[in-house]
C-alpha cells in the first residue's frame, strides 16, 4: 500500500530547532498557534500587497493556524488548496448580498445556551467555542473581539439537564468549536454525564482535530473515549493533500479504539470543486478507515462567498461517484437550509418515469432499465412490536411523512392568505 507523506517540519526555519517531543505534544501545538502576520512571515513568503490585505482581514476576522497545519501548507503557492483553508485572503472582506450572520439559525433553535435542538431525536451540543485552527471557510467564523471560551460547567450542566428531561433525544452530537481542544478530563466530564442518561443511545463527536492537529489524538484520549461506546467521530477532510502520515495515524488510532470514523467535507471553490479531486478524497478516506458521510454545500456565512460553488457542482460530483465507484465512497450531498431547515439532500435524478406498475430508471452509464412492481405490494404494517412500542414513546412521523401515513391530507403555510378570506 502507498505510504502517506510525513512532512518534515524542520524544513521551516521557524521550527527547525523544535524538539520532536514538543512538536508531537498537542499542548505545544496549541500554545504555538500562528495568529499574527510576523510569525506567518517566518513560514511563507509574504509580499507587501499581501501583507496589506492580511492586515485588513485581521482587523475583522481572527487567524489561527496550528504549526502542524502550517507545516503541510503550500509555502510558495498562494492558491494552494491547503493554504487557502488557513491563510486569510482579501476576498473575506467582500460581503455578498446574500451573506447572513447565523445562516443556520443555530441560535434561534437553541432552547438552552450551547445546545441546538433542530431534529426530533438528536441535539447538537456546542461544548466549546474554541478551535485549534480557524478554517477560512468556517460557518462559525471567529470575529475579532469574539471571546473564545469553552462552555462553563454550569452551562454544560444545564444542557445535560435539558437532554435528561427530553426522552426523545437518542443521539447527542458534541461539536463546537472543536471538542478535542478540551482536556481529556473536561471532555470526559461531558461524555460521562451524557452517557449516564438512559435514553441517549449514541454519542457523536464532530472534530477537525485529526486533520489540523493530529498530535491531539493520543492513546490516553482514545482509551478515555472507548469507555463510553458507542462513540462515533466525524472529522472534516476537504482535500487528499490533507491526508498525511500524521493524520492517517490519528484516524487509525481512533478506529483502533473501536470508534466509527466518518467525514464531512465542505464543497469549496478552488479547493475541491472537481469530481476527480473528490473521488480521490473519498478513496483515500476509505483507505484510512474513514467513511465519507456528507458533502456540504458551502453556506451563507459572512465573508466566505469566494468559496461558494453552484449547487450543480455538487450534483456533478455525485454523478461522478455513484456507480463509478463503491457506494461506500459516496457521501450524501446536502444543502444546509437557511432558517434552520436542516440538511436537505440534493442529487441527480435516477427515476426517469413511471406508470402504474413500471418504473423507468437509469444507471450511471446511461443505461435505461425498468422495474416492474408486483401486483401485491402493500405492506401489512402496524402490527409488530416496534410500532406498538413507539406508541408509548416517540412517533417518527412528522412533516411530509405525515402525509404518507395518512395522518394529514395536506400541509400548508401558517399564514396562507386564501384561508384568511371571508
Ligand atoms: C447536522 C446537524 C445534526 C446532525 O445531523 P445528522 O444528519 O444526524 O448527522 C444535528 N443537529 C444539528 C443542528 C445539525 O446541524
Ligand atoms: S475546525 Fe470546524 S468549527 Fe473550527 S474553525 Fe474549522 S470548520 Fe470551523
Amino acid at each position: 500500500m502507498k505510504e502517506y507523506k510525513r512532512h518534515d517540519y524542520r524544513e521551516i526555519e521557524l521550527y527547525k530547532d523544535v524538539p520532536e517531543e514538543d512538536w508531537n505534544n498537542w499542548k505545544w501545538q496549541l500554545r504555538n498557534v500562528v495568529t499574527d502576520i510576523d510569525t506567518l512571515k517566518k513560514i511563507m513568503p509574504i509580499d507587501e500587497s499581501m501583507e496589506q490585505d492580511l492586515e485588513k482581514c485581521l482587523e475583522k476576522f481572527t487567524m489561527a493556524i496550528t504549526p502542524y497545519y502550517a507545516s503541510i501548507m503550500e509555502k510558495d503557492y498562494p492558491r494552494g488548496v491547503v493554504r487557502l483553508q488557513a491563510v486569510p485572503t482579501i476576498n473575506e472582506l467582500h460581503v455578498a448580498a446574500d451573506d447572513q450572520d447565523d445562516p443556520l439559525h443555530e441560535d434561534v433553535d437553541s432552547p438552552v445556551p450551547g445546545l441546538t435542538h433542530r431534529y426530533p431525536d438528536r441535539v447538537l451540543l456546542l461544548v466549546t467555542h474554541i478551535c485549534s485552527m480557524n478554517c477560512r471557510h468556517c460557518t462559525r467564523r471567529r470575529m475579532v473581539g469574539d471571546h473564545d471560551t469553552h462552555l462553563t460547567r454550569e452551562s454544560i450542566d444545564k444542557c445535560i439537564d435539558y437532554i435528561r428531561e427530553h426522552k426523545e433525544i437518542r443521539d447527542v452530537l458534541l461539536s463546537g468549536g472543536d471538542p478535542f481542544t478540551l482536556t481529556d478530563d473536561s471532555l470526559e466530564y461531558v461524555i460521562s454525564k451524557v452517557r449516564e442518561i438512559e435514553h441517549v443511545e449514541i454519542i457523536r463527536i464532530g472534530s477537525r482535530t485529526p486533520v489540523v492537529m493530529p498530535q491531539r489524538i493520543t492513546d490516553d484520549l482514545c482509551n478515555m473515549l472507548k469507555k463510553y461506546h458507542p462513540i462515533y467521530v466525524n472529522t472534516h477532510f476537504n482535500h487528499p493533500d490533507e491526508i498525511t502520515a500524521d493524520s492517517k495515524e490519528a484516524c487509525e488510532r481512533l478506529a483502533n479504539a473501536g470508534i466509527q470514523m466518518g467525514n464531512q467535507t465542505v464543497l469549496l471553490r478552488d479547493v475541491n470543486d472537481c469530481p476527480n479531486i473528490m473521488k480521490k478524497l473519498m478513496h483515500e478516506l476509505l483507505r484510512i478507515r474513514v467513511k465519507p458521510y456528507y458533502i456540504y454545500q458551502c453556506d451563507l456565512s459572512v465573508g466566505i462567498s469566494h468559496f461558494r460553488t453552484s449547487i450543480t457542482k455538487g450534483m456533478e460530483i455525485i454523478e461522478n461517484l455513484r456507480g463509478h465507484t463503491t457506494g461506500m465512497a459516496v457521501p450524501t450531498f446536502v444543502v444546509d437550509a437557511p432558517g434552520g431547515g436542516g440538511k436537505i439532500p440534493v442529487m441527480p435524478n435516477y427515476l426517469l418515469s413511471q406508470s402504474d406498475r413500471r418504473f423507468a430508471l437509469r444507471n450511471y452509464e446511461g443505461v435505461i432499465t425498468t422495474y416492474t412492481q408486483p401486483e401485491e405490494v402493500f405492506s401489512n404494517c402496524g402490527r409488530c412490536n416496534i410500532c406498538k412500542e413507539s406508541d408509548k414513546q416517540y412517533k417518527p412521523l412528522d412533516g411530509v411523512a405525515k402525509l404518507l401515513s395518512g395522518e394529514k391530507l395536506y400541509l400548508e403555510p401558517a399564514n396562507l392568505k386564501r384561508r384568511k378570506r371571508d
